[in-house]
């Protein structure tokens, strides 16, 4: 049977169909012979799962969609700080190839323009391998599959960079280039020129929106902070002078390149591709930023979205006999998270339980974040303060057991040791 997943994404093509504004890019001589009505589609789940529609097989270069993954791993070869003291992250709200560096700290605005992008790959160690071999294993562990370069495109890229090296030579002069400009373009330039296909960056975006582990192999590729950190600097600074325009109306993480694709990131759900070469005015695919906008509405994929309400983690309260004692059973469900805990720690904050004996059941929580762990230990110490017996029933002993300063604490339980003792 075919997923409905598959029929919305040939779908989106066929509702997309009109959208014929724009033209590839043609400072590139290879990328102007593109075809111009290729498109496709594709979705890959933090499960692995792949879906994808139209010409999705079709390969094309990836383009400035390999800044993140440079800067990623720039970022983890030196640390944040050593990063962030060369390349700023604040949205220059200009072309992508401007010719432009912050005139106060001299640093390139962002990764995500030319400008940083060319410092940031100057700052990838050539070790154990060079920058732009390492940077090709990358994308291949992302998409589990051999990415090579198209070193016909690179050449004709090469060939016409003088923009890209006039930026280099300038960074250079002001020192924010580590290594010589020329060098450090060619390795830009074969950076970009990587052949992909919406399939693969689908999974390379799908390992972002998985704190950097790819999905199917499990292996870590990026620490989470880097990750969090690249899809902020994604988020103000992917799709160039579009950005504003971007965040609102799609509102996820983004990076678009040149030759048509645009990757997206949704944080703990999925990452999508798209693909169309008809670039709009700021060098972004036209059709793709529609389609786009269409995934995000269609999938509620939108950041600011407020989620689905986060349910009480609260889910009865029981008055029951446990062992001949008057007992007060909280039931709890669902992920803790800050609202739910917070309308838990309400609930006893303003009707406090009346028995000595309380018993929060956690058997059917699932996640437990840090702030609900915090949270809860400090509200199982204010009860016990108050002169109560505590008992958790937490199979995954998600909450830490404690005691207070007397060597009071509470005591586990477990759910069938519970279910034998309500009387
Ligand atoms: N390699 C291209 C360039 O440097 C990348 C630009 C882009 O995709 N926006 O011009």
């Amino acid at each position: 049977m075919r997923s409905p997943i598959m029929d919305y994404l040939d779908d989106i093509l066929t509702q997309t169909a009109h959208v014929d504004s724009g033209a590839p890019a043609d400072y590139i001589p290879e990328l102007a012979a593109a075809d111009p009505d290729r498109v496709a589609v594709a979705l890959c789940t933090v499960n692995g799962t792949v879906y994808a529609s139209g010409d999705s097989d079709h390969e094309f270069s990836i383009q400035s969609m390999s800044k993140p993954f440079a800067y990623a791993l720039a970022v983890e070869d030196r640390g944040l700080d050593d990063i962030l003291g060369r390349v700023g992250v604040e949205p220059s709200g200009e072309a992508f190839n401007e010719l432009s560096l912050d005139p106060e700290t001299g640093k390139p605005r962002n990764p995500m323009i030319n400008a940083g992008a060319i410092a940031t790959h100057a700052l990838i160690h050539d070790e154990p391998a060079p920058a732009v071999d390492r940077l090709l294993a990358l994308y291949s562990e992302l998409s589990q599959r051999p990415i090579r370069i198209d070193e016909s495109l690179a050449a004709s890229e090469l060939a016409t960079g003088d923009r890209n090296l006039g930026l280099a030579y300038l960074l250079h002069a002001s020192e924010r280039l580590s290594k010589d400009p020329a060098a450090a373009v060619e390795g830009y330039i074969r950076q970009c020129s990587a052949s992909v296909t919406v399939r693969d960056l689908a999974l390379m975006a799908s390992t972002l929106a998985n704190g950097g582990v790819q999905p199917n192999t499990g292996r870590s590729l990026f620490g989470r902070q880097t990750t969090r950190h690249l899809l902020g600097v994604m988020t103000t600074c992917g799709m160039y002078d579009a950005a504003g325009d971007w965040l609102t109306s799609v509102g996820i993480p983004a990076k678009s390149g040149v030759a048509g694709g645009i990757i997206g990131v949704l944080p703990g759900q999925v990452g999508v591709a798209v693909f169309s070469p008809r670039l709009d005015e700021h060098g972004n695919s036209a059709r793709g930023v529609v389609m786009m906008e269409k995934l995000s509405q269609d999938l509620g994929l939108h950041l600011m979205e407020p989620g689905r309400p986060a349910r009480s983690a609260l889910r009865e309260i029981r008055k029951e006999t446990v062992e001949g004692e008057p007992t007060t059973i909280y039931v709890l469900q669902g992920d803790m998270v800050l609202s739910s805990i917070e309308a838990l720690v309400h609930e006893l904050v303003q009707n406090p339980p009346s028995t000595d004996l309380v018993i929060f059941d956690m058997s059917r929580v699932d996640e437990v974040l840090p702030v609900a762990r915090r949270t809860s230990a400090a509200m199982a110490t204010k009860l016990i303060d108050a002169g109560h017996t505590l008992i958790l029933v937490d199979p995954e002993e998600a909450i830490p057991g404690f005691r207070d300063a007397q060597g009071r604490g509470m005591r586990r339980w477990t759910s069938a040791y519970l279910a034998r003792h309500l009387d």
